[in-house]
């Protein structure tokens, strides 16, 4: 398989770690319409160690794979979960640009079948290639939190809903051996 190495311009600022460390892996999706545009928020600056939030692995509409992030390095990608996991972000549109309006709550982009057999052949690289890697979750998952609705203050909308009721769990889960453990990572924070 073709990984496209295209490492962030800060991720030398980014804490190292060896990865025996690494035992998790999280999907997202990019909630934006491109990988430009998702290449863009994730290099912008949010902390003072000069760094910002990204995965570590991209995989395009196309089914294309990029490395933003080295394993080796921490990515922030996840609240709380972010020392013993590797990111990978599917683009997909979500719910730009209306995240948090309260009547804009819905995932449906699907994913198209390219890119989710470049997933499982990425899964089934890392796995490999990473023992101590033995779990699987999705962001939405991992943080539950509520947010004011961007168009009204008086409800609560969640902040992430990613990957999503669109992604194939359990096509996932039959051609990988990761153990999907859902929301019950909380043991990692
Ligand atoms: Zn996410």
């Amino acid at each position: 398989m073709h990984i496209e190495i295209k490492p962030l311009s800060y991720t030398k600022k980014l804490d190292s770690r060896p990865l025996e460390q690494i035992e998790l892996l999280v999907i997202h999706c990019t909630e934006l319409p491109d990988l430009a545009m998702a290449r863009s928020y994730g290099e912008e600056i949010h902390y003072n160690s000069g760094t910002g939030n990204s995965g570590h692995f991209y995989i395009d509409r196309d089914g294309s794979i990029q490395q933003w992030v080295n394993p080796n390095k921490v990515a922030h990608h996840v609240m709380g979960h972010n020392k013993q996991s590797i990111g990978i972000e599917l683009v997909n549109s979500g719910r730009y640009p209306d995240w948090h309006h309260s009547k804009k709550q819905t995932l449906d982009e699907a994913y198209p079948d390219t890119q989710i057999d470049q997933l499982i052949a990425l899964i089934n690289h890392l796995h490999r290639t990473i023992p101590s890697l033995k779990h699987i979750t999705g962001h939405e998952d991992l943080d539950q939190r509520l947010i004011d609705a961007s168009d009204d203050p008086t409800k609560k909308v969640r902040r992430k809903i990613d990957p999503g009721p669109l992604f194939p769990w359990q096509y996932i889960t039959q051609k990988t051996q990761l153990i999907n453990i859902g929301s019950t990572a909380k043991k990692y924070e």
